[in-house]
């Protein structure tokens, strides 16, 4: 099986991920988690990323289609993976198809999870991580239980640095402008499914698994 997962930055691509990994066993690619990874680890690639991501720009193309290639000529994606944060561009998602079809491989299916604008601006300003295990948590829908410690291995939660108002804003606006028109592309491969965000986690869920179980 393999799936993308679209949506603006904050409609709970991540969080959603987490879900169909442990219900679908299949393994998450996250290009925001690989590329924050370098970025901690201080790699040639991280350092070229770092001043993109801090100001919520785009990596180049040509960078993450080189990563995307590297990771998905993995053993660990033999059975299928789900894409959380690519493609961005069409740029990309007309690579990911040559890829794909070098393989013999093809898309099974692109989720769109829909969210509004504002809803969007407060999940994420309100959003807290774990650096140390990735739990992801949001003041005031899914506070830990400890102020600002995480309820799972218990490290200090971090606020991301693109996850301040003004940066919020711009990851809005370039995904308006560049990653937007893939449900187009995608719609019109008839590989496209909509889902609304709203709601809680589970509600949301409901609503994936309920296209993925029809796979
Ligand atoms: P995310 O965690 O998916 O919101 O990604 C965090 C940041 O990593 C983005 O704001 C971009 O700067 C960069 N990034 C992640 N995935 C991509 C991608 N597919 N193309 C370009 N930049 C990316």
């Amino acid at each position: 099986m393999i799936v993308i997962l679209l949506g603006a930055p904050g409609v709970g691509k991540g969080t959603q991920s987490e879900n169909i990994v442990k219900k679908f066993s299949i393994i998450q690619i996250s290009t925001g988690d690989i590329l924050r990874n370098e970025v901690k680890n201080q790699t040639g690639l991280g350092e070229k990323a770092k001043t993109y991501m801090e100001k919520g720009e785009l990596v180049p193309d040509e960078l993450i289609i080189k990563m995307i290639e590297n990771r998905i000529s993995k053993t660990d994606c033999a059975n299928g993976f789900l894409l959380d944060g690519f493609p961005r561009t069409i740029e990309q998602a007309k690579s990911f198809d040559q890829m794909l079809e070098q393989k013999g491989l093809s898309l099974d299916k692109v989720i769109y999870i829909d969210v509004n604008d504002d809803e969007i601006i407060e999940r994420l300003t309100l959003r807290r991580v774990c650096p140390t295990c990735g739990a992801i948590y949001h003041l005031k829908n899914k506070p830990p239980k400890q102020d600002m410690i995480c309820d799972i291995c218990g490290s200090k939660l971090v606020q991301r640095s693109d996850d301040i108002k003004e940066t919020v804003e711009n990851r809005l606006k370039v995904f308006k402008e560049h990653t937007k028109p893939l449900i187009d592309y995608y719609e019109k491969q008839g590989k496209l499914s909509s889902v609304s965000g709203l709601g809680n986690v589970d509600e949301v869920f409901g609503r994936i698994s309920k296209i993925l179980g029809n796979l």
